[in-house]
């Protein structure tokens, strides 16, 4: 395993923000991550290092980072077979690309990931925030994670249960505690997908909302929504630079929802039971419209309610334009955002 000094980390993110790594490693094998351990043991100091997949849910700052930072690049899906209950169970390495291991279970004829087609990043980041999106989310299918326990100094299986799973979040996010080194999925066996559970994308396949299809539509019509709304990455896109929503959809009160109903505003309920409302629909109400410039080299998106950034945008300029939508959409709706993006650096 190469360690690089002083690498910047702007290339690595989506965002293309971000001054340099103090130490950086990146691993392809497996096999090598005990070497990564004593090399942070030798330079941390104690602190934990920063673990990056593919980059696109981090803002990392100006300065860069001081402490490691491991880019997790380890490849692999393995099918184990039948659990006996219906379920296959999937076992994949943390840097295999999300959109990848959706492509191959669904030509699997596997079920259970395919409304995830076309998320950005790697398998290993997706319990962090449990990746989710059109009525699925990876808390569905995840059965257990190994990982490196940094507090503990050792290897450990967490189980699902133990990854406290919610909307858009875990026991991981926010910590660095742990580094995810493989997951394990179950997925169903069956030739078509999970019911549709939203009207984009029902329309797109012209079917009706909880009708199925066979999962290799299924995913290929979330894909063509997804497009349509920039939330795909595309490095011809005007709007490429881009971390997805950058903002949590908010859960709100019962005496929210009646008068956000009022204005025709989308209140959806989530697998956790919780209802929010749309933080896209939030930014628009807020007065952010399509290209409105925010910050310095940030703009909302030019298809959809979000920030991307442009030539001269900075960790500074991208965080202020957080903190000025975050303001601006408390001061016009009494609804406070909060950022779904992870800060990294000093
Ligand atoms: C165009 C676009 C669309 C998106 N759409 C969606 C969507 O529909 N739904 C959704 O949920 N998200 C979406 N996202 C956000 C993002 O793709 C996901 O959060 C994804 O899981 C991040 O994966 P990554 O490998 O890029 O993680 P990174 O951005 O590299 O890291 C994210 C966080 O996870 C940590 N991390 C990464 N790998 C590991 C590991 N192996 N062990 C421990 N911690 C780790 C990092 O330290 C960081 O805190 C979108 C982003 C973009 C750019």
């Amino acid at each position: 395993m190469r360690v690089i000094h002083g690498i910047p980390l702007a290339p690595w993110t989506t965002l293309n923000i971000g001054g340099p790594a103090a130490s950086f490693a990146e691993l392809r094998d497996a096999a090598d991550f005990p070497d990564f351990v004593a090399h942070t043991a030798a330079r941390a100091d104690g602190r934990t290092p920063v673990c990056l997949g593919g980059g696109s849910n981090v803002l990392v700052g100006d300065a860069g980072c001081s402490v490691p930072v491991l880019r997790m690049a380890t490849r692999g899906v393995r099918i184990l077979g039948d659990r006996g209950d219906g379920r296959v169970l999937v076992r994949v390495e943390a840097g295999h690309p999300l959109w990848e291991l959706v492509d191959t279970t669904v030509a699997e004829g596997l079920i259970g990931m395919e409304m995830l087609a076309g998320i950005p990043g790697t398998t290993g980041a997706t319990p962090v925030q449990n990746v989710g999106a059109y009525g699925q989310e990876i808390a569905d299918t995840l059965v257990e994670v190994t990982a490196w326990d940094w507090r503990a100094g050792r290897e450990v299986v967490l189980d699902a249960a133990a990854c406290g799973l919610g909307h858009r979040t875990s026991v991981f996010k926010g910590s660095r505690r742990w580094t995810l080194l493989s997951l394990l999925f179950a997925l169903r066996r069956s030739p078509l997908s999970a019911p549709v559970g939203y009207r984009s994308v029902a329309e797109e396949l012209d079917v009706a909302v909880g009708e199925r299809v066979p999962a290799a539509d299924a995913a290929r019509a979330v894909l063509a929504v997804r497009r349509r709304k920039g939330m795909v990455l595309d490095f011809c896109d005007v709007d490429r630079r881009s971390v997805g929503s950058v903002f949590l959809s908010p859960e709100v009160t019962a005496a929210q929802i009646e008068g956000l109903r009022e204005l025709d505003a989308p209140v959806n309920r989530f697998p956790d039971g919780s209802t929010r409302v749309s933080a896209s629909w939030l930014i628009r109400r807020a007065g952010f419209g399509l290209n409105h410039p925010v910050a310095k080299g940030v703009r909302v998106s030019s298809l959809h309610y979000t920030l991307v950034a442009d030539e001269g945008a900075s960790a500074a300029s991208f965080a202020e334009a957080v903190d000025t939508v975050l303001h601006e959409v408390r001061r016009r709706t009494g609804v406070t955002l909060t950022p779904e993006i992870d800060f990294i650096g000093d």
